[in-house]
């Protein structure tokens, strides 16, 4: 028996036997020239958005439409065709044009717009083998135990095409929690774990294995009382899942009358589809980066009022906190020319860029406030170390309001301002940052990254960016007590608000609002609903008192399990 640590990809546990998928065509059907085996990509696209449309949803379908429109995307494949035109063999050329254009999406911060190398490079790799005469589609082997699937990459068309009565699970070298491949996986109900290092050498042709997507756990040859624990908890999970989906509340309350507020965590306007048939409190976090980086050039004023307003609308009178532009040294925003730096993630980023590129910065508050005229809204500043920062932003807003007055042109006369507290300066000094704004929100993913000094995307330091590190949490503490104190709204709007373990005690810290990905709004409604706030508060203080990250862990473990125990 032996454990291999991946990263949680979609959750649930299966049980079977690993297949190695190497995408070789077994039997290759005729060899296809660049412009054919396109075209043939491209209609493939379209049927699976089609079958998609009609088997998950639009929201899956909307994956396809994105890799059609890459694969008829003449920046991406004009270099290309010259290069195969003058004699380099294709699978070369593909392999070089796509790396070049996916490099640049793999240096970015967010994680979701790191995954989108995934995308390109599939794309490249569909074209190539489709070239080679394989044809898209695996035909899983027959048998008694469910397949899982191992590969070093599936692409979104894999994956779907499937055979999902077969398929067991799916455990991948490559891709990470928001590649299309795991969102996909997440929608067919079919566990994932990314981040197997050496997938295809490491794991045995036809070995039984466990896997846990939740945890990224699998455990190869298991023996049969690790197979019975794992079935049973497959068990309490199903059970689980049908609970959650006959809740019936509305609102997060405890059973001691707590109100908590859930929000959700947006990057686009299209992301409010999610938000379609879910109860949800407002936008905690609205991500506004994509807009500056998913275009050639700075989005045009009318661009950006589009869709702050779209997101405004589509919000239909709930909170909406719009967060300023967070970039930085190491996202490539081509166009904004921003030098290299050596220490990109203690570089000029968020806020500090913003005041450096005032006008830039300025033109995207006018735009917020043109586009909320009429309404209330929310704006939050990210990356802020100084009050004096603060100052300076709100000095800002001031420019832009004045701006706007002089062209008589309408806009939103009660904004309220906040920051993210997601630096160690701010939250040790949180009650003096409480004192200058309207509301903060606590950023856990850069909070934990700048506490334990790790790097939040370097897979060789992912260990030690570890949120339940006591640093990590009395900050978090210290914050929540601010804002108590002081009555400034504290919420929490990292990965931490949406995670399972930490709602006991972020409730417990006095933290009142959490925002989250809108897929955990009902898991988190239902576990506050069974928790009580005395409780909570109980487990605060415990988990205070703790100086080992391990022994926190294991508490909020031990807490989420007594709390599941006591719902069924
Ligand atoms: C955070 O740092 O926790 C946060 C929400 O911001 P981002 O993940 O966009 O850096
Ligand atoms: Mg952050």
């Amino acid at each position: 028996m032996q454990t291999i640590k991946g990263n949680p990809g979609a959750p649930g546990i299966a049980i079977g036997t690993i297949v190695l998928y190497t995408k070789q065509a077994s039997d290759p059907a005729e060899e296809m020239t660049f412009a054919t085996a396109r075209a043939a990509c491209v209609e493939q696209m379209k049927q699976l958005r089609q079958r998609a449309l009609e088997e998950v949803g639009e929201e899956q379908a909307k994956i396809f439409t994105a890799y059609q429109m890459l694969l008829e995307d003449a920046y991406l494949f004009q270099p290309m065709e010259r290069r195969i035109a003058a004699g380099e063999p294709p699978e070369q050329a593909i392999g070089a044009e796509c790396e070049a254009v996916a490099q640049r999406f793999a240096g970015m911060k967010q994680d979701y717009l790191r995954q989108r190398a995934d995308d390109i490079r599939n794309v490249g790799n569909l074209l190539i083998n489709r070239m080679k005469g394989a044809e898209p589609g695996l035909v899983l082997p027959e048998g008694e135990s469910k397949v899982l699937l191992a590969a070093y990459e599936l692409t979104p068309a894999d994956t779907f095409l499937l055979d999902k009565k077969r398929l067991g699970g799916l455990i991948t070298e490559q891709g990470g929690a928001t590649s299309h491949t795991v969102i996909l996986a997440k929608s067919m109900g079919i566990p994932a774990i990314t981040g197997v290092r050496q997938v295809l050498s490491a794991l045995g042709q036809h070995q039984n294995a466990v896997m846990d997507g939740q945890t990224g756990e699998l455990i190869l040859d298991p023996d049969a009382q690790t197979v019975q624990s794992y079935l049973q908890k497959q068990d309490s999970q199903h059970a689980f899942r049908e609970k959650v989906d006959r809740l019936d509340c509305r609102q997060a309350v405890t059973k001691d009358g707590e109100i908590v507020r859930l929000c959700a965590n947006i990057g686009s306007p299209r992301d409010m589809d999610a938000l379609q048939n879910e109860e949800y409190d407002g936008i905690g976090l609205f991500r506004t980066e994509f807009l500056y980086a998913d275009s050639a050039a700075e989005p045009t004023m009318a661009e950006q009022e589009a869709a702050y307003r779209a997101v405004l609308e589509r919000a239909d009178g709930r909170e909406v906190i719009i967060r300023t532009l967070d970039i930085g040294g190491d996202k490539e925003v081509p166009y904004l020319r921003l030098p290299k730096e050596q220490n990109p993630f203690l570089g000029n980023r968020g806020l500090r860029l913003c005041l450096e590129r005032r006008e830039l910065f300025v033109r995207q508050l006018e735009a917020i406030l043109t586009a909320s005229a009429g309404k209330q809204v929310k704006i939050m500043f990210p990356m802020v170390t100084e009050i004096s920062e603060l100052v300076e932003a709100k000095r800002c807003l001031g420019e832009a309001e004045h701006v706007l007055l002089e062209k008589g042109q309408p806009c939103c006369e009660k904004v309220k301002i906040g920051m993210m507290v997601e630096t160690p300066a701010a939250a040790v000094m949180a009650e003096s940052f409480a004192a200058c704004c309207d509301f903060m929100s606590i950023g856990t993913n850069d909070l934990t990254q700048y506490v334990t000094a790790a790097d939040r995307g370097n897979p060789h330091v992912q260990k030690l960016y570890c949120p339940y590190h006591p640093a990590v949490i009395r900050l978090i503490a210290n914050t929540a007590a601010a804002g108590l104190k002081t009555g400034t709204e504290v919420s929490v709007c990292g990965e931490l608000g949406g995670n399972p373990l930490f709602l006991p005690l972020l409730i417990g810290l006095g933290i009142g609002k959490l925002s989250m990905a809108p897929a955990l709004l009902k898991t988190a409604r239902f576990l506050i609903c069974h928790m009580a706030k005395r409780d909570t508060e109980q487990l605060a203080r415990q988990i205070l008192e703790l100086e080992d990250a391990d022994q926190i862990e294991a508490a909020l473990q031990r807490t989420y399990q007594k709390l599941l125990k006591n719902i069924s």
